[in-house]
């Protein structure tokens, strides 16, 4: 099968993100052995975008353990990821960390008890910590396009704000919480940074642990039954990975004890998810026998 990447439609609700080539794709896959193989433009930064979420409920659950599942939940939503309607229905409490009500509360629980740039501070060195490379930073235009244009997730901040379920002042939320999505990363960079997540919460390298080999595969479960908004169930079907999609066209996926795998294409699929990215990582599962659930 040749990947045809012309397909999909690139994300025009943030404009800064309508400004990306549909026709870039990259992926980079990092083994046990610490071996890289990539293709494309795999050295290319991109909005990360809601690929961040799982970096930040690592860290959230870090730091406040598992009383953050007071003020999330762990359940697939099966709705659009800014969708409101469930929110009202639960009084407040997201269904999940990775939809974007779920990923403002997380970003919530961050930011108690720091100052806003802190927190981002935080996040940003942490992510730079795991890829092992301080180049790594936010790109200004598009936290700036998103905070103009992000309506919705006011909305969504605001009406968890009047169930108690945010601490801090709705703007130093959402300022972060834009600030983190607005990460740029290469497949390179983003693969080096999930490795932990494939090898029991440890870097495979340094055989440093970043976090609990339990707290890995949790945070793999959740990957696997909410990282792709309502397209989570045919994601695992196809491709059957945990993994976490990003409106910029990126996908991180795990393949637990063998690699690490990050691919990128900005067209998206009408649920949001990257249409090439996807493809070619069942293609990668099926050649490599991959998926989670048998070859
Ligand atoms: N920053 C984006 C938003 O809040 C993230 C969406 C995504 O990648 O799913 O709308």
């Amino acid at each position: 099968m040749r990947l045809r990447p012309d397909r999909g439609e690139v994300a025009t609700y943030i404009p800064e993100l309508a400004r990306a080539d549909r026709r870039a794709f990259g992926i980079a896959v990092i083994g046990a052995d610490g071996q890289l193989a990539a293709a494309g433009d795999s050295e290319t930064p991109f909005s990360v975008q809601s690929i961040t979420k799982v970096f930040t409920l690592t860290l959230a659950l870090g730091k406040i353990g598992d009383r953050l599942w007071k003020r999330v939940g762990r359940e697939p939503s099966g709705n659009p990821f800014n969708s409101i309607v469930q929110l009202e229905l639960e009084k407040g409490v997201p269904r999940n960390p990775f939809i974007n009500a779920g990923a403002i509360a997380v970003t919530d629980a961050i930011l108690s008890g720091h100052e806003p740039r802190e927190a981002l501070g935080e996040i940003l060195r942490f992510l730079q910590f795991l890829a092992e490379d301080s180049s790594i930073a936010i790109d200004e235009a598009v936290a700036a396009s998103e905070k103009r244009t992000g309506f919705r997730n006011v909305a969504l901040a605001n009406f968890m704000k009047s169930y108690g379920v945010l601490d801090n002042p709705v703007d130093y939320t959402l300022g972060v919480y834009f600030h983190h999505c607005a990460v740029a990363m290469s497949c390179r960079q983003l693969a080096m940074a999930g490795r932990y997540l494939a090898h029991s919460g440890r870097n495979p390298t340094t055989g440093l642990l970043v976090i609990s080999p339990e707290r890995a595969r949790r945070i793999n479960a959740i990957m696997l039954t909410c990282g792709h908004y309502d397209g989570s169930g045919d994601f695992a079907y196809r491709v059957g990975l945990p993994g976490k999609s990003g409106v910029g066209g990126g996908i991180l996926a795990v393949a637990p004890g063998k690699a690490s795998i990050a691919v990128w294409s900005p067209g998206l699929d009408a649920a949001g998810n990257s249409h090439l990215g996807r493809i070619s990582l069942e293609m990668l599962t099926k050649r490599m026998g991959w998926s989670i659930f048998g070859e």
